[in-house]
């Protein structure tokens, strides 16, 4: 990619030790949210101003992701727009950070001469000295990642002041034949429930009331420190804290892992919320096995009914790959039969991508890309329809909410989410407003709302739900 030789001013070309602006993008999952925020915590700490808007900036972080096929376009694509930014004034950097970095970082830099840094996944806590110094440096991560964070990493949080992700655990030990993951963020190592605890009680000094325990196999968590049912033994030990966000949600249990101590101490955890998230992948005995999975359809329906009887009410989410190579007419119904049965809140859908370095990659990729698609869209309509039945049912209860700010896209209703919903990938509670001039119709506990006005982002309030709809619950404020 060339640059314009005729560039308008802008910002002059940082020297050594004067205050850069940084700004982040931040693309993929949760998992690689807390990236950003531990490479922007370095950053700050170092004496970097961070920004919200590029425009403000000299220096732009992509965090990329390059988990499957659609990711890595988006980050590329990231990527050149950035370029793009640095070549429209003088004195601009732009960093290429995250998974893209670890698993092509080599083609990034021979591609890319725009790059002026290309920080790796062991590099997040340590990012100011490839970022900060100039020139900034271009050398590539090799290998899977091997690193891990602690609490007393600083950070600069990203999303909503309320709500964060608190990643358990790095890398994954699993094998399913359809996954990179652990070709780049390595084997598991977990974070010593101490340190979980001392984020966790950081977290809720800051005020956050919702926390987003993540990791890529959470069930696994502890074994490498030698943990029995390390996840169980953590569950318990944040139910004991006497300083933590009132709500904490654990995602991404995999099946198979679930142990009767574990859903002992889901069950019996005040600050647990009634959420399973659970990623099944398939539900065909045959596909299961070709992708390395464990389990098959009456044993996931089982363990659903074991979980859903120690949650009751539970919001229960999981997520499935149509088209894996080979998948049959026959097979893909298999799966259109147990989600529907199954009876899930929430559910992705993925399209297979014939990922480099995995076992699957050593099959022919025959599901053609419309007849993926054309599964994709037929899947999540199933799971919709389920969905929906699940939300009807929720009609005339009173649910805990956490209140997020007015509905963009819904004029004069406030957004929400209860507790069986997880930010970003779940539906929604849409409460009605008071009309204008008027009070809502029952007190609140302070924080958050004054007298007369809608409660304020991060208010937990109570809801009574009045109608459905396929992802979204319809309330009104009780008291
Ligand atoms: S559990 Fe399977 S899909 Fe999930 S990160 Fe590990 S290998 Fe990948």
């Amino acid at each position: 990619m060339s640059r314009d030789p005729a560039l308008p001013p802008g910002p002059p070309a940082p020297l050594p030790g004067a205050r850069r602006r940084v700004a982040l993008v931040s693309l993929g999952c949760p998992k690689n949210q807390v990236d950003g925020e531990l490479i922007l915590g370095r950053l700050q700490a170092e004496g970097a101003e961070i920004v919200d808007d590029p425009a403000q900036a000299d220096t732009l972080v992509v965090n990329t992701c390059a988990f499957i096929d659609r990711a890595r376009e988006e980050s590329v694509g990231a990527l050149l727009d950035a370029a793009a930014w640095k070549g429209a004034a003088r004195g601009r950097h732009v960093i290429a950070a995250g998974c893209l970095v670890q698993r092509h970082g080599g083609e990034l830099a021979a591609e890319m001469p725009e790059l002026d840094a290309l920080v790796g996944l062991d590099e997040v806590t340590t990012a100011d000295r490839k970022i900060l110094g100039l020139p900034a440096l271009r050398a590539v991560p090799a290998g899977a990642a091997t690193g891990l964070f602690t609490a007393a990493d600083p950070r600069v949080r990203l999303g909503p002041a309320y709500s964060a992700f608190v990643k358990i655990a790095e890398g994954c030990d699993q094998n399913c034949a359809f996954c990179a993951i652990p070709n780049f963020r390595g084997r598991q190592r977990s974070r010593p429930v101490a340190d979980v605890a001392a984020e966790l009680r950081q977290l809720a000094r800051e005020g956050v009331v919702e926390a987003n325990l993540v990791a890529q196999d959470s069930t696994g968590y502890g074994r490498d420190l030698g943990l029995r049912d390390g996840l169980a033994n953590l569950v318990r030990a944040i139910d004991a804290m006497d300083e933590a966000p009132p709500w904490v949600r654990v995602h991404y249990l995999y099946p198979g892992r679930i142990s009767r101590g574990l859903v002992e101490a889901l069950a019996g955890a005040r600050r647990i919320v009634p959420y399973v998230d659970l990623p099944l992948q398939h539900a065909d005995p045959v596909v299961l096995k070709k992708m390395n999975r464990p389990g098959n359809p009456d044993v996931y329906l089982r363990q659903l009914a074991d979980l859903r009887a120690a949650l009751p009410g539970a919001g229960v989410r999981s997520s499935f790959i149509v088209g894996f190579p080979g998948e049959t007419d026959a097979q893909f119904e298999a799966l259109c039969a147990f989600v529907g049965e199954a009876g899930f809140d929430s559910v992705g859908v993925f399209a297979y991508s014939h990922e480099e370095g995995t076992t699957a990659f050593g099959h022919e990729d025959d599901v053609p890309p419309e007849l993926k698609e054309e599964r994709r869209a037929a899947l999540e309509e199933i799971a919709h329809a389920a969905a929906h039945a699940r939300n009807l049912a929720r009609v005339g209860l009173t649910l805990d909410v956490l209140v997020e700010g007015p509905a963009e896209d819904r004029p004069g209703l406030l957004a929400a989410r209860w507790k069986g919903q997880a930010p970003e990938v779940d539906g929604r509670v849409l409460i009605e407003r008071a009309p204008a001039g008027e009070a809502v119709a029952a007190p609140l506990p302070a924080p958050g709302r004054a007298p007369g006005l809608a409660p304020a982002p991060g208010t937990l309030a109570r809801a009574t739900i009045v109608d459905a709809e396929p992802l979204e619950l319809l309330a009104r404020l009780a008291g």
